[in-house]
């Protein structure tokens, strides 16, 4: 790899690396060893104002281009990305520990995608002309909102950058992006390539902390939209704090979704499904189908089948590309998935595979696979984000749905059947923002992104993400006389 892990300074202001080492110190550890591989500091509150004050002076500059050149600028931004896909895989692996067979193929390229798909987006962002008779008419103009605050969550750091940064930017704004302080390193890179590609500075910047350095970014006044990908009890906090200044929110927060297997299903299929929703990323992905649904008359087939399928899982260093099953992000949350599974058994929860932590250095577990799950259960219900699965039976299709929407959350929902128009009653049922027919957790930046209940407000990727990021302002005009009753 071409990149130093350590990166020349902990925050990337203004167009330029920028070091404060007054900020307390952030120790990156590389989750497959326990070892420090960069030393960061917390943004402090000068680092915090450059970035502000530098974002607030280059924002309307930058609205003010065409659309067409912004997005010229992003759509390189995405081809740098893509020409160095190995090595910011290979970082991303050491910021999160994923393993690089996932590292090259979801995180730089899928924010590589979302650069290339907002860029392609940014010059036909316009308003639209209302008739209003007798020549009379009004149009829209679809203006930045100005500066946004980006806030990621350690699973996605690449991707969490790109799905906001890029549509913030094709819109005209301004973004200051706070990465999690467990994976600081790979956000430096997609501002240092947007810059490369032409981006003037100060629109991108990123800033490193923990909560301490988000909290105040939230309620700065200047600030008109934050956007987070965390925690429903951070979202329920930012939420608040963001209303206070009436400022615009996208909350992308978590969930515990329910993915529902009929016996009709392909069973090798559905397997995958579950897999591909419970295990890619260690477990680590907001949108996983962690409650399991099985129809009974297939539940000990579909457990033998998983149970074999499993036995695929290899775990090891991930700079392997054959390794496909990663360590955790860290002690703190490979302690909280110690504890569920803990509680899954204490609870009377079959332990069918899995549940046990290796016995080396790094945090890792093995995938974990609980049956005769039941809807009252602590593991059936708080989100477990990791590698942990629950199986639930049940008897017909009334029945499963009632169960499959019976949580605060919304953020995902899955079917596995062969009878199409069930599947479809089915989606129509389901209280969640993102639903999978016959398949499980696919993202591409053309399809509406998030969730509904307590999983969040707003939608990132594809169109939509466009009405978050910008605001229609209204303008009448009268070609005829302006009439007044005295
Ligand atoms: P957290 O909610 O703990 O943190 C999210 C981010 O918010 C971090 O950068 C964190 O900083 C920051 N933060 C914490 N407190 C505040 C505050 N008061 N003000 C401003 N910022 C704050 O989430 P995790 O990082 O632990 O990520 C896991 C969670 O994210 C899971 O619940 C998961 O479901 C959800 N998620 C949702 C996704 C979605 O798209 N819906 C995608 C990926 C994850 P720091 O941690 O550095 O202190």
């Amino acid at each position: 790899m071409t990149y130093d892990l350590q990166p020349p300074a902990s925050h990337y202001v203004n167009g330029r690396y920028v070091e404060d080492t007054a900020g307390a110190v952030i120790e990156v550890i590389y989750p497959a060893t326990g070892a420090v591989i960069a030393k960061l500091h917390e943004a402090t509150e000068a680092v915090i104002e450059e970035a502000i004050t530098s974002a607030l002076a280059a924002q309307k500059a930058w609205a003010a281009m065409s659309g067409t050149e912004r997005g010229r600028i992003l759509r390189r931004a995405a081809d740098i990305m893509r020409e160095r896909n190995h090595d910011l895989s290979v970082l991303e692996t050491h910021d999160t520990g994923k393993p690089l067979q996932e590292t090259l193929v979801a995180d730089a390229t899928s924010g590589a995608d979302a650069l290339e798909y907002f860029g392609g987006l940014a010059a036909s962002l316009t308003g639209e002309h209302i008739p209003l008779g007798d020549g009379n008419f009004a149009y829209t103009m679809r203006e930045a909102l100005g500066l946004c605050v980006g806030i990621g969550a350690w699973n996605y750091p690449t991707q969490i950058a790109c799905w906001k940064g890029a549509p913030a930017l094709a819109c005209g704004n301004a973004m200051i992006f706070k990465p999690s302080e467990t994976t600081p390193l790979s956000a430096l890179k997609v501002a240092e390539i947007l810059v490369e590609a032409g981006l003037p500075a100060g629109l991108f910047n990123v800033v490193q902390g923990t909560g301490k350095v988000g909290g105040p970014l939230v309620t700065d006044p200047r600030v008109n939209k934050v956007s987070l990908t965390g925690s429903v009890p951070t979202g329920r906090k930012v939420y608040a704090a963001a209303a206070e200044g009436m400022k615009h929110v996208t909350m992308e927060l978590g969930g515990k979704s329910p993915l529902v297997i009929f016996d009709d299903a392909d069973l090798d299929s559905a397997v995958s499904g579950a897999i591909n929703g419970n295990f890619y990323s260690t477990g680590q992905v907001c949108s996983n189908g962690t409650r399991v649904f099985v129809q009974k008359g297939i539940k000990e087939a579909f457990l033998a089948r998983l149970t074999e399928r499993l036995k695929g899982a290899k775990m090891g260093d991930p700079l392997d590309e054959s390794v496909n099953f990663g360590p955790m992000v860290s002690e703190n949350q490979i302690s909280i998935v110690e504890r569920y599974v803990a509680k899954g058994q204490e609870e009377g929860a079959r332990l069918v595979t899995g549940g046990k932590r290796l016995d080396q250095d790094g945090y890792w577990i093995e995938p974990t696979v609980f049956a005769d799950v039941t809807d009252d259960m602590v593991i059936a219900r708080e989100e477990i984000f990791g590698p942990v699965m629950c199986v639930l039976d049940f008897e017909d299709e009334a029945e499963v749905l009632a169960r499959a929407n019976d949580t605060e959350f919304g953020l995902a929902a899955g079917v596995f059947t062969a009878d199409l128009t069930r599947a479809h009653r089915m989606v129509a049922g389901f209280e969640a923002g993102t639903c999978f027919i016959n398949s499980y957790n696919d993202a591409p930046v053309e399809v509406p992104f998030g969730g509904s209940k307590m999983s969040g407000v707003g939608r990132e990727n594809a169109k939509s993400a466009i009405n978050h990021y910008s605001e229609l302002k209204s303008v009448f005009v009268r070609l005829d006389a302006c009439e007044a009753a005295f």
